[in-house]
């Protein structure tokens, strides 16, 4: 391991222009749940799994039931940024790293000071009318009751992609570029199982793809390096300089 964590920070060193591609790990050490891992979501009792309260079919057709979920369990809204989060933050500042793209929805990264971050899957922190377009903060989500609606009447919905919904053009287009054009990818806390992490990282086509996971990935073969345990115990051992 502290052979796999000196190559890391010597790559680092030698590279201007780092992407870092991050998942539901990257925030399990802020306390966030992992909706895939053995002790996320998907083993907790609810009357239907995540995956289906989480769709934008389940949201039109019982938008109560949505909110009663999604204000239990997906607005974390005391979590703080982890060392994993602030170490990135450092790397932007230090003019390291170019960007990160992430799957998560939780704002830590920009919380952390991260400022060119491409939200996949949108932000908890954001959401709208969808009648009139109005702004609404996650607090305001958070004390609402039942369905949150805006003074037009019109219900409220987050700016977060649901199942069966596309990811927002703009967001997909800024992470390609900066991944094609990155000279190093750090790929972390995600099993790249979901929709579109692996093909978005087929876009490197560099020398230094390093895998940082608890647990083996499908692209563990295509890694230049794999360093196996939690991102932000491994991030925490990096200098930003
Ligand atoms: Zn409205």
């Amino acid at each position: 391991m502290k052979e796999a964590i000196k190559t890391l920070q010597s790559w680092i060193d030698e590279s201007r222009s780092i992407v870092f591609f991050g998942g539901a790990g990257v925030s399990t050490e802020s306390g966030i749940p992992d909706f895939r891992s053995v002790d996320g979501l998907y083993n907790q009792q609810y009357d239907y799994p995540p995956e289906e309260i989480l769709s934008r079919t389940f949201f039109d057709r019982d938008p109560e039931e949505f909110y009663r979920f999604y204000r239990n369990k997906m607005l974390c809204l005391d979590a703080k940024p982890n060392a994993a989060h602030k170490k990135l933050a450092e790397l932007e500042e230090a003019g390291k790293l170019k960007s990160v793209v992430t799957q998560n929805i939780d704002g830590l990264h920009q919380a952390a000071g991260s400022k060119r971050v491409w939200e996949l899957h949108g932000s908890v922190l954001r959401n709208y009318c969808m009648r009139c377009g109005r702004s609404f903060t996650a607090q305001q989500i958070l004390n609402s009751a039942g369905v949150p609606t805006c003074s037009c009447g019109g219900a409220v919905k987050p700016d977060v992609v649901l199942y069966e919904e596309s990811l927002d053009n703009r967001t997909i287009q800024g992470a390609l570029n900066d991944i094609e054009n990155a000279d190093m990818l750090i790929i972390g806390g995600t099993s790249l199982a979901v929709y579109p992490a692996a093909s978005l990282v087929r876009y490197y086509c560099g020398n230094k793809l390093v895998l940082i996971n608890k647990s083996p990935t499908p692209y563990d073969s295509h890694a230049d390096l794999i360093l196996a345990g939690p991102i932000g115990e491994i991030l925490d051992q990096i200098k930003a300089r």
